[in-house]
């Protein structure tokens, strides 16, 4: 076996601090299309319980994105709707 990589390496540290991170996603920047083109991007699993839901981020967003994009929406939601009741409280 090859010795790490240098993107294998930061992988493995991405994933000790963010565990939703899916082990040999990793993609560097890359001069190719699409979204992350310009950057480096992994594919994480969604937190929500139950959903098995993958997506794949840029590696700077993975400390806010913990869900699929349909689980973003509705925790959003949620938390919204949360934060009301609380400013309703007297
Ligand atoms: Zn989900």
């Amino acid at each position: 076996m090859a010795a790490k990589t240098a993107l294998e390496t930061d992988e493995l540290a991405l994933s000790k601090k963010y565990p939703h991170i899916i082990k040999g996603t990793i993609r560097d920047v890359s001069n190719g299309k699409g979204k992350f083109h310009h950057k480096r991007s992994v594919e994480i699993k969604c937190t929500f319980k139950g959903c098995k839901e993958t997506r794949r981020v840029a590696t700077s967003d993975l400390a806010q994105v913990k869900f699929c994009e349909e689980h973003t929406r509705s925790e959003r939601l949620r938390r919204r709707r949360a934060a009301r009741l609380v400013t309703v409280e007297v």
